[in-house]
């Protein structure tokens, strides 16, 4: 194995590398003016695999910020707290092909449930329903989930945090419509605070590439068979991912990689491999989680390299679910 792993620590270094290039067809997030600092030609992997493999290239010791793909911990944790029926009650589990912050489809379906917890709406619906009455309070059980899984506590990052607080409104627009709705289950203020913050958390693609294997193998820890997650809420996270996880080319990345994932606009993505029954010649069959970190991003707002370096990997060791 140990052989194995230098050989295949090549190839996705090569990868990396050949991949590199397509940064230059996309552009970072500029909408929160701090997430425009990125630097566009930055792209690491971070690959761990539940047989105990490692696998690391590019950039990987950049920190960035975890946006949204908060919202999946956001709702496992929602999940935990509350109980999964409460939530299903209460948020819809269906794709939008809209824009994650689409505020119109949101009007059109006035009575209804927000779509799914991945868009702008749903995850602030998820986040008003977190117990606590200040966003520490609320954020509380994120962080011991992230330390759970992490083995540390993260941080955030407060410049990342005000730069959002202060373009936010649309967020803002999106928070009184659910108030009017009945979505809204906090005090508007204290929700977009903790939502805010909770997008602001500092990560590293090897945080993302844990949570991954976490989720790969149903919410427990391969190293020890901890239930850190449990098996149904981590099962229906992943559902979400898969159908919801990458934005409005949510299809396209399940028919091209085949994998439950989520991106976020700071340029990283979260992809989860779960264990395979057919052909131990591949490098993981027992599963893995994949950390991917590329600001500059396409027009869907998923890290532009990071979308063909997965579907690349995915197809050579044949990662697709279906
Ligand atoms: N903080 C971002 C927002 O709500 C998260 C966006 C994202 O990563 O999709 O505007």
């Amino acid at each position: 194995t140990k052989q194995n792993q230098e050989w295949l620590q090549e190839y996705v270094e090569d990868w990396i590398s050949f991949y590199r290039k397509h940064t230059k067809e996309g552009k970072v997030a500029s909408y929160i003016p701090l997430l425009a600092e990125a630097n566009p030609d930055h792209l690491g992997i971070s690959i761990f695999g539940a047989n105990g493999m490692t696998l690391r290239a590019g950039e990987v010791d950049i920190p960035f910020t975890i946006q949204s793909i908060s919202k999946v911990i956001s709702f496992i944790v929602a999940c935990m707290e509350r109980g999964v029926g409460y939530m299903l009650d209460r948020v819809d589990v269906e794709p939008t092909g809209e824009a994650f912050n689409s505020i119109m489809h949101l009007e059109m379906r006035k009575v209804e449930k927000p779509f799914n917890p991945f868009v702008n709406a749903g995850a602030i619906s998820v986040t008003s329903m977190l117990p606590g009455r200040t966003s520490d309070e609320k954020l509380e059980p994120m962080f011991q989930l992230l330390d759970r899984i992490l083995g540390y506590r993260p941080q955030i990052n407060v410049d990342v945090y005000e730069s959002e607080r202060d373009s936010s409104m649309r967020n803002r627009a999106i928070g009184y419509y659910l108030l009017e709705t009945g979505f809204l289950e906090s005090d508007l203020n204290i929700t977009l605070e903790t939502y805010f913050k909770q997008c602001s958390i500092e990560i590293t693609v090897d945080d993302l590439a844990q949570i991954g294997l976490i989720l790969a193998n149903d919410g427990e820890d391969p190293k020890n068979q901890q239930e850190i997650i449990p098996r149904q809420v981590a099962r229906i996270a992943k559902a979400l991912m898969l159908t919801c996880g990458m934005y409005d080319a949510s299809g396209k990345f399940a028919t091209y990689v085949g994998v439950p994932a989520k991106s976020g606009v700071s340029g990283g993505i979260i992809a989860v491999a779960p264990p395979r029954v057919r052909d131990e010649e591949l490098p993981f069959v027992d599963g893995c989680g994949i950390g991917v970190f590329g600001p500059a991003l396409d027009d869907k707002g998923n890290s532009i390299a990071g979308i063909r370096l997965l579907r690349h990997i995915a197809s050579q060791w044949d990662l697709s679910i279906f």
